[in-house]
This record gives structure tokens, C-alpha cells and sequence, in this order.
């Protein structure tokens, strides 16, 4: 298939998508509740494509309005502009889709809903020339990237058979429903709950193991929960907007917003003198928009420049010490739990007290690339600014003992005084 530099690839007429469904619920002795795959059923006829020449004029086209599927927690309103069955662009909220008026005023109290760059861009995965439109089955040893196209009757029958197969072998938690993922959140499909089309399919099937949490933020959840008791610890993103300063460690919200209007709230606090700070091996977007102080890091080593930061912070006495005292446990020897006094306390690990390395900028500049003078300056502009985000994103704990750097981030966050408070940010899954 081919497609010029100006035309959108076309999409898969009826014969490539529809699935033969009847065979396979019988092959897996399903009912008819097992609805999830008449989805698969239901493409356009037919699709002519066409993106930009000629460019069609509004009133040539259709609008529906529709979600944005990412799983970043936000399901922002998507408009797509229709030509026939062809989407020839997306837009997002303007305020004139919302039933009643009530919604998209622009104002701060009644915010658009503005769909973010990623979702904005769905256009170019939906036609993208790499979109598997139908079924491939390999036909080389793996790896080495042999497959021929099948019938989608083919293809659900050989999985059907084999999920039988192994349930009859192996069980009823022989199958994995590993299902969810960064663009599997459709509205409908819900694919990492229960409620959802394959886990409901799975669990009619009455053969399913899943995880127990997200693989997206396992880290912030570990941390969160033996950090906080909870994982519903963080901020509602409004109060970005009163943000003095907002460090992106790890994060782009041009692409990943946590909550429905997050680049928006910290727009106005742009327009209010706010400054930001990105920490993250790769510039973004969302630093170039803010006109960011970018501090690219080695990967994995943003426990070592937040302990860094930690230690600047206590050897200056700059950490807020009412706070600590009113509501930190651990945070230095006089908030030891008094059953365990004896034990370690941040504070005295950060100096170095129980393995003879004080955690000094310098320590940290040697592990994590960042000049022991950026790592100072950071740690001070952040002690001194009130209120503070230091927003830690889940990424920088996909790793190895990432909880690690959620941790030192929490403990960050509390020894200044930005916990609980409008334009702090503690960080969790929840919010924040
Ligand atoms: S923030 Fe972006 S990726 Fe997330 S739902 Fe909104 S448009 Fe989609």
C-alpha cells in the first residue's frame, strides 16, 4: 500500500475488518454477552482518502464530537472534522460543544476542556501507514520479523483454540489480561478494570490473572502507599495556577496531563511570575513553552540529585521545621516514632551519618551528570520559594528500585513545607 506525501492512507473496507464472530464465541463456548468484539464489526464501509488537497472548507464538513483514549487520566474532549468517513482534522474544545452553556468559558472557574498536543495528533495514528488493518501471523522463528496476513476468521479461530487449550492445560488463571497500556483506555473498552469489555470477556470465559496495579506508575504507588498511607496524596491541578515554582522532573505535560486542564492552570501561573525548572534527560515541549531551566540528568539517577538537594537543604538550614515537626515521622531524629529512636532517620542518612557519605551536592554531581552548582542552585530556589510544586512524574521510576527516586521526592516535598498546601504538590497517583 502506498500513499503520497499529501494523502491520508485509506481505511480497511468491510471484508478486512470484519471478524467472523459467531465461530469464534462458539469455539469459546461464549454467549452472546461477550459483546466487547462487535465492536470490531462496526468500521465505515468505505473510506476515500484525502487530507489536504484540496482543503475542505467548514461547511463541507461533518463534526462529532468525541474523546481522546489515552490512559493519562484526563479523557479530554476531541472534535473530529469529517469529510465523508475521512477525519480531516481534530479540534478540541472552543466552547461550542457543550450542551446547556455551562462549560467552555474560558475563565478560570469554568475552564475549557482543551484536548493536549498528543491528543490533538490522533489523526496521524489513525491513518498511519504502520496501523495494522488486519490480522499478521508469524511465519518465522521470533524475532525475525516473518508474518503473512490472515483472515480474521484464521486468526480469532487460532487464538480461540489456543486460549481453550490452555485453559483446559493449565486453568482458570492460565491467561494473562495484560491489556492496558498508554492508548487501550478507549472510554468503552475501561481495559484495566474489571468492568471492562476483556475483562468481562475473560472472566465469562472464567480464565483470567491480572495485575494488581498499573505497570505505569507501580513505583509511585509503592512509594505513595508506604510514604503517605495513600495513594490519593497529591493536588488538584487548579492550584498550579498558584504555583511560585513548578519543577518538571521527569514530566511534559505538552503530552501528559494528570487531571483535565493542567497546562492551562499553569499558564496562568506563568502569567503570574511563576518560574520553571524541567529535570529530565530529554527536552520537551512543555519547557520550550515555559521558557524552562533545563537540567538534563543521567537516567536513573534522580534519587542521588534529590538527596543532593536534601542535603544542601539541611546543612543551610533551610527546611521548614514547623512543618517537619507538626507533621513528618522520621524526618530527623526529634520525629523518630519513640518505639524506634534508635533507628535511622532521613535526616542523619542524608548527612551521612550511618554509612560515613554525606549525600553533598558533589556526591550526587558525580552519579547523576549535573554540575554540583545547578544541583545548589535548584535545591535553594526550591527551599526559598513558597509555594513550591516539585511535581515528580511517574516515568523516572519506571526502573529498577524507582521507588527510590519517589520516595526521596516525597521527602523533599515534605521537608519544605509543600505538602497540603495550594501551589505545593506532593506526589501520588491520585493527584498531584
Ligand atoms: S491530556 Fe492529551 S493524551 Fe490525555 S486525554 Fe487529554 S488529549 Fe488525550
Amino acid at each position: 500500500m502506498t500513499h503520497s506525501r499529501n494523502t491520508a492512507p485509506p481505511i480497511a473496507g468491510p471484508a478486512e475488518l470484519k471478524p467472523g464472530r459467531r465461530g469464534f464465541l462458539k469455539a469459546l463456548g461464549v454467549g452472546a454477552g461477550a459483546s466487547g468484539l462487535t465492536t470490531l464489526a462496526t468500521a465505515p464501509d468505505k473510506a476515500n482518502a484525502f487530507a489536504y488537497e484540496p482543503y475542505a472548507t467548514d461547511d463541507q464538513l461533518t463534526t462529532v464530537v468525541t474523546s481522546c483514549a489515552h490512559n493519562c487520566g484526563s479523557r479530554h474532549m476531541l472534535v473530529a472534522h469529517k469529510k465523508g468517513d475521512v477525519i480531516v482534522r481534530l479540534s478540541s474544545d472552543d466552547g461550542r460543544y457543550q450542551q446547556g452553556g455551562y462549560y467552555g468559558k474560558d475563565t478560570f472557574e469554568e475552564p475549557q476542556l482543551r484536548a493536549c498536543l498528543r491528543g490533538r495528533s490522533y489523526r496521524l495514528r489513525v491513518y498511519s501507514p504502520e496501523r495494522l488493518l488486519y490480522p499478521m501471523i508469524r511465519v518465522g522463528q521470533r524475532g525475525e520479523g516473518k508474518f503473512r496476513r490472515a483472515t480474521w476468521d484464521e486468526a480469532l479461530t487460532m487464538v480461540a483454540t489456543k486460549m481453550v487449550e490452555l485453559k483446559q492445560k493449565y486453568g482458570p488463571t492460565a491467561l494473562l489480561d495484560q491489556s492496558y497500556a498508554g492508548a487501550s483506555y478507549g472510554v468503552l473498552h475501561k481495559s484495566d478494570q474489571i468492568e471492562g469489555l476483556l475483562g468481562r470477556f475473560l472472566g465469562m470465559f472464567g480464565c483470567r490473572t491480572n495485575s494488581w496495579s498499573v505497570p505505569s506508575y507501580q513505583a509511585t504507588t509503592f512509594s505513595s502507599r508506604m510514604t503517605f498511607g495513600t495513594i490519593e496524596d497529591g493536588n488538584e491541578d487548579d492550584t498550579f495556577a498558584h504555583s511560585k515554582l513548578i519543577i518538571m522532573w521527569g514530566w511534559n505535560p505538552a503530552y501528559t496531563f494528570h487531571g483535565g486542564n493542567t497546562f492551562y492552570y499553569m499558564r496562568m501561573a506563568r502569567q503570574r511570575g511563576c518560574k520553571f525548572v524541567l529535570v529530565d534527560p530529554q527536552y520537551t515541549d512543555a519547557a520550550s513553552a515555559y521558557d524552562a531551566w533545563w537540567i538534563p540528568i543521567k537516567p536513573n539517577t534522580d534519587a542521588a540529585m534529590l538527596a543532593g538537594m536534601a542535603h544542601y537543604i539541611f546543612t543551610n538550614n533551610l527546611q521548614d521545621q514547623k512543618f517537619i515537626e507538626r507533621f513528618c515521622l522520621g524526618m530527623d531524629a526529634r520525629t523518630m516514632p519513640r518505639k524506634y529512636a534508635d533507628r535511622e532517620n532521613f535526616k542523619d542518612y542524608i548527612l551521612g551519618k550511618y554509612d560515613n557519605t554525606p549525600k553533598t551536592p558533589e556526591w550526587a554531581a558525580a552519579i547523576c551528570g549535573v554540575k554540583a552548582d545547578d544541583i545548589t542552585k535548584l535545591a535553594d530556589l526550591y527551599a526559598r520559594t513558597k509555594p513550591a510544586a516539585l511535581k515528580a512524574s511517574w516515568a523516572p521510576g519506571r526502573n529498577a528500585y524507582g521507588e527510590q527516586y519517589n520516595r526521596m521526592a516525597a521527602a523533599v516535598q515534605a521537608m519544605t513545607g509543600n505538602i497540603g498546601k495550594i501551589g505545593g504538590c506532593a506526589e501520588g497517583v491520585g493527584k498531584g
